[in-house]
């Protein structure tokens, strides 16, 4: 295997279906990066841009990406920090580790859903809401 220390951002209209080791592909278009694992063993690591998934950050055409990487379901189990298109490795997850973050991805999933929800629903849910909540407390009343 043959680890890389570096990556070299490269904006796409869309993630093409080979990858070049040590760039990472972003497409603002589809709201998504992708990257050949790092160590080299050429897993393609899609990493979706939005709330509760990856956050891509570029300062001066360097780019970083929050959170961590962690290829646990491929046999490599790298894991490993993308900051300023530099790769920070991290120790490999533990089983343990693997499923706490498992949980903690489903949460925010589950948050960034949420949110979505409440803010589709916008103002007529809002005020259903509230007129239930009155009627409730009207029939409360009695
Ligand atoms: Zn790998």
């Amino acid at each position: 295997m043959n680890r890389i220390d570096a990556i070299r951002p490269e904006l796409v209209e869309r993630i093409p279906k080979v990858l070049d080791n040590g760039v990472i592909y972003i497409s603002l278009k589809f709201r998504t990066a992708a990257h050949n694992c790092c160590c080299g063993c050429g897993t393609k690591i899609v990493t979706p841009l939005k709330p509760g998934r990856w956050r891509l950050e570029t300062e001066d055409g360097a780019v970083s990406l929050t959170p961590s990487i962690g290829n646990w379901s491929a046999g490599c189990q790298s894991h490993y920090w993308i900051r300023d298109n530099r790769i920070e490795w991290a120790p490999a997850f533990t089983p343990k580790q693997i499923a706490a973050n498992r949980a903690s991805d489903q949460r925010a999933r589950q948050q960034a859903h949420t949110e979505r929800y409440r803010r589709e629903r916008g103002f007529w849910g809002r005020l259903w809401d509230a007129i239930k909540g009155l009627w409730q407390a009207f029939m409360n009343w009695f």
